[in-house]
């Protein structure tokens, strides 16, 4: 699924606050590496021209979650005003009262650097209470900072469950290459691996032997390998217990037809050090005691280049050699340049961050590649095939494929027939749907012919908030399915917390219910939920099983296909309490994963689960942007001019 980008978010006068990745190299002071600030620029820049007011997270290096001077932002944030040509304020504390002052005080088009994120303990901890202060301070998350993403943080991931998070165009850039690389790379498809240990990197590879065509293996890395087939590696890096694996990832390749191309000779010295003796062997002669393999030697290179040569898509991680001095540096300088010579002729290259990243920029090639990431830990992960906690944490786009999305406003016992003409006619000229995306509004059996009458030249539905499960009789009070067909109402709907608890309306009878309202061709809102002591017991999961598996005995796949169902947590209901995305996402889940188990896959997915207690337009794209969540039912907010604002936040994000 595709993830919702800042470009999708509208961020005039809001407060966002942007996590990215300042973690520069700094001596005495003065920064000696500033990719990363120059990276993250464009999104800043585009927030900026948007009219948000930009607060800005970012670590720098590892202090122990506690005030280190020497780890402080303070130069990136005088750097980056500089860069940006626009005035930036730092603030030496990463809470607190002057944090908030300085946030209140932000106008549209200025930022805010924040303290390093790291002088926090919980940071690292992921701790909720950190996450929930930093979110209290804006409106709006952008993630852009790629090279933790591999790092569920407070600041990156945490923030992401209480305010909607969207990514920045380095995040989205990231993404977008290595999805490719992993998803549907285009053939052949080769990766070049290098660096100190294969223990680093056996999870990559071995998700890589079901995709790559050819996999490179130089570094020190190679000599673990070379040490498995029996060749002589003198006093070569090797990782003794890494011998099996190497072993088996050699076997599995050969099974998986995915050649792997270890290195024929090697430059060796008995020092790593510059301008020592150093001669190339052959791997085949063997590497003599005392002597260490260094570099690749040129043979190796001329092997290696041809590999390259007809790929179209390159992965590489990981230097071919000590490319740091320079006596060691040509195999590395030699697969760099290969890769940009194929890069121009259309090969999508990908550079993963850390080593690989500071030898392109070493050798001047960092701009002939088609992407360099500037995740080390991140990128290698993702290609092994992780799920990435730092993307999963952003909101995702919907896709009109899978099911229909909607939003729903459930009335309750609110509004004359002449309000409710009244607000309705206002909605219909400002609710725009569109095909798999519908609003209904269901407001009490008083107004709702009325609400009928006004709405059937729009495309917005009308549903009705209960209903009997007989035709007709004496049932005092109750309404029948067809008196609700006649005025033309869609949907209905059943089970909902305030009919089960203060109306003591019971399984069983919503079962009888939802079983004629299917039967009748109207549409049932079937609602579920826990109520807070039954979540404290943890028996949240329960609860809603029982709830879903009693509502559809004795019905069958094929009748329950028109159902709805709405998760509301009872505690969240009308109490301004609302579930956090995560919370919602965990039983949306839940209940999909049940539907699966009850009926099948198709009918899992293709269901609409809507999420329902305290939806507010602030709360709204979070909850909406989860996978699971396929809209809302609203009570509070459906009354009033939030309603539509709902509704255009759903627009902007259904693709
Ligand atoms: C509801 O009544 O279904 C509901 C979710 O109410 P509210 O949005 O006011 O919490």
């Amino acid at each position: 699924m595709e993830k919702l980008t800042i470009k999708d978010v509208d961020l005039k006068g809001k407060k966002v606050i942007m996590r990215v990745d300042f973690n520069v190299p700094i001596k005495d002071g003065k920064i000696t590496d500033e990719t990363r600030i120059v990276a993250a620029l464009d999104t800043i820049q585009y927030a900026l021209d948007k009219g948000a007011k930009v607060i800005l997270l970012s670590h720098l290096g590892r202090p122990k979650g506690e005030k280190d001077p020497q780890f402080s932002l303070k130069p990136v944030a005088d750097r980056l005003g500089e860069l940006l040509n626009n005035k930036v304020y730092f603030v030496d504390e990463t809470r607190g009262p002057k944090v908030e002052e300085a946030v209140s005080e932000l106008k549209e088009g200025e930022v805010l650097v924040l303290e390093n994120t790291r002088f926090e303990k919980g940071e690292t901890k992921n701790d909720p209470e950190l996450a929930k202060y930093w979110a209290s301070l804006a409106d709006l998350h952008v993630n852009d900072a790629f090279g933790t993403a591999h790092r569920a943080h407070a600041s990156n991931v945490g923030i992401a469950d209480y305010i909607p998070s969207v990514a920045g165009f380095l995040m989205e850039k990231e993404i977008e290459f290595l999805q490719k690389a992993v998803e549907n790379p285009e053939k052949p498809y080769v990766v070049i691996l290098g660096g100190a240990k294969v223990s680093d990197k056996i999870g990559v590879i071995n998700n890589l032997l079901n995709k790559a065509d050819k996999i490179l293996i130089g570094g020190a890395m190679m000599f673990t390998f070379l040490k498995a087939l029996d060749k002589k590696v003198g006093s070569s890096l090797v990782e003794e217990d890494k011998l099996d694996v190497a072993k088996e990832i050699l076997e599995n390749a050969k099974a998986k037809g995915v050649e792997i191309v270890l290195p024929i000779d090697a430059v060796i010295a008995q020092k790593i050090e510059a301008g020592v003796e150093k001669k190339t062997v052959k791997i085949d002669d063997g590497i003599p005691e005392g002597w260490m393999g260094l570099d690749i030697g040129l043979e190796t290179v001329s092997l290696f280049k041809e590999k390259i040569s007809d790929s179209k898509t390159i992965v590489w991680n990981g230097p071919m050699g000590v490319f740091e001095i320079d006596d060691f540096a040509f195999g590395t300088e030699e697969v760099a340049k290969a890769i940009a010579e194929v890069t121009k002729k259309g090969c999508i290259s990908i550079i993963g961050g850390g080593d690989s990243a500071a030898a392109a920029e070493k050798f001047g090639l960092a701009s002939e590649f088609s992407h360099v990431s500037t995740g080390g830990g991140a990128s290698l992960e993702f290609l092994e095939g992780i799920e990435l906690p730092g993307i999963s944490s952003i909101s995702e786009k919907k896709n009109l494929n899978e099911r229909i999305f909607i939003l729903a406003g459930n009335w309750k016992m609110n509004k004359t027939n002449a309000e409710a003409a009244e607000f309705v006619s206002k909605l219909i000229g400002q609710i725009k749907t569109q095909d798999k995306f519908e609003v209904i509004v269901c407001p009490p059996f008083t107004a709702l012919e009325k609400v009928r009458d006004i709405t059937s030249t729009s495309s917005i539905k009308v549903g009705a908030q209960n209903v009997y499960y007989e035709d007709k009789g004496a049932y005092t009070g109750e309404i029948s399915v067809n008196m609700l067909k006649d005025i033309g109402v869609e949907y209905v709907i059943l089970g909902h917390s305030e009919r089960r608890h203060i109306f003591q309306e019971s399984d069983e009878l919503i079962n009888k219910k939802l079983k004629k309202v299917l039967a009748s061709g109207l549409k049932p809102i079937l609602c579920v939920g826990e109520q807070l002591e039954e979540r404290e017991k943890g028996l949240t999961f329960n609860v809603v099983e029982r709830q879903i598996k009693e509502a559809l005995y004795g019905l069958t796949e094929e009748e329950s296909k028109k159902i709805i169902i709405a998760y509301e947590p009872v505690w969240a209901i009308g109490t301004g309490k609302v579930a956090t995305p995560n919370q919602a996402q965990e039983v949306h889940k839940f209940i999909r994963d049940l539907l699966k188990d009850i009926f099948n896959e198709e009918f899992a997915k293709k269901t609409t689960i809507l999420y329902g207690g305290s939806i507010k337009p602030n709360n709204y794209l979070g909850l909406f942007g989860k996978p699971d969540i396929d809209g809302g039912l609203v009570g509070g907010a459906s009354l009033t001019q939030e309603f539509v604002e709902l509704a255009n936040i759903m627009k902007s994000i259904i693709e």
